[in-house]
């Protein structure tokens, strides 16, 4: 062969290759049309609830929660220029109505006054899932300049995942949560079937990524599953002495 014959047999040899990996059928057969995705329209900013949200807290009234100590007498929080303060003497509140799966979006501020130091600092925390013994806790906390346990600062999911990030603004500034969360299944015999799922950004910022939880949120001792059905939200009154935290623009879609 001569040597410019040579390089052509080559160059076909080599393009046999990509003429064989050309997929049969066409661009349209992997196009898919229906069902088509629902409309939702956003909010004006990222903070007001889109028009399918379930508003929980508009800066109005506490209309959608209760106490936890008791669900039949109102949640005794402080309700004053559209933000929600926690009445730690009230204790804990929670809402009226249950969820499964959701995304949540909450905004917490820490007093710029906080005092204290550790957990004993703007403690308080979302229960994506409260039970009547604790439930599912994503940590709220002063975690700026503030040194505590890491599976136990803001962004955690208290003493099972450390936060990917430190994403906290300064006390007296507001802090925000998008929080997406798949409540675990049991099967008829109380069984696990498949666990829990959260999902956590801080201020914009991935903290928890998809993390699969080991069961309820324990102080002491190991997380465990107990089944149940769907679960109201929990907002925790501390008891740590530090001046207490607020809340404002929650509100939640059902997944
Ligand atoms: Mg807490």
């Amino acid at each position: 062969m001569t040597k410019p014959l040579a390089i052509l047999a080559l160059t076909l040899i080599g393009a046999l290759p990509v003429l064989a990996q050309q997929p049969a059928g066409k661009p349209e057969d992997t196009e898919v049309w229906t069902p088509v995705p629902k409309i939702v329209t956003p909010g004006a900013t990222n903070a007001a609830p889109p028009s399918d949200a379930i508003v929980l807290f508009d800066g109005k009234n506490l209309n959608e929660w209760v106490s936890s100590a008791d669900t039949t007498k109102p949640a005794g929080w402080v309700v004053k220029n559209g933000v929600l303060t926690v009445n730690k003497k009230a204790g804990d509140i929670q809402t009226k109505r249950r969820f499964t799966n959701y995304q949540i979006h909450l905004e917490w501020r820490i007093p710029v006054n906080v005092t204290g130091s550790g957990q004993a600092r703007g403690n308080s925390g979302l229960y994506v899932g409260a039970l009547p013994d604790g439930g599912y806790e994503l940590q709220i906390l002063d975690s700026y300049d503030n040194k505590t346990y890491v599976n136990g600062q803001a962004g955690s999911v208290y003493k099972q995942y450390i936060p990917l990030a430190n994403a906290m603004r300064k006390p007296g500034e507001w802090q925000v949560y998008d929080v997406i969360w798949t409540a675990p299944t049991f099967n008829a015999d109380g069984s696990l079937k498949s666990p829990a799922y959260l999902t956590a950004l801080h201020n914009g910022v991935l903290v928890e990524n998809h993390v699969q939880l080991k069961g309820d949120t324990k102080y002491i001792g190991t997380p465990e599953y107990k089944a149940h059905g769907p679960l109201p939200i929990r907002l925790q009154a501390h008891g740590d002495p530090s001046p207490p935290i607020s809340f404002r623009n929650i509100w939640l879609r059902e997944l």
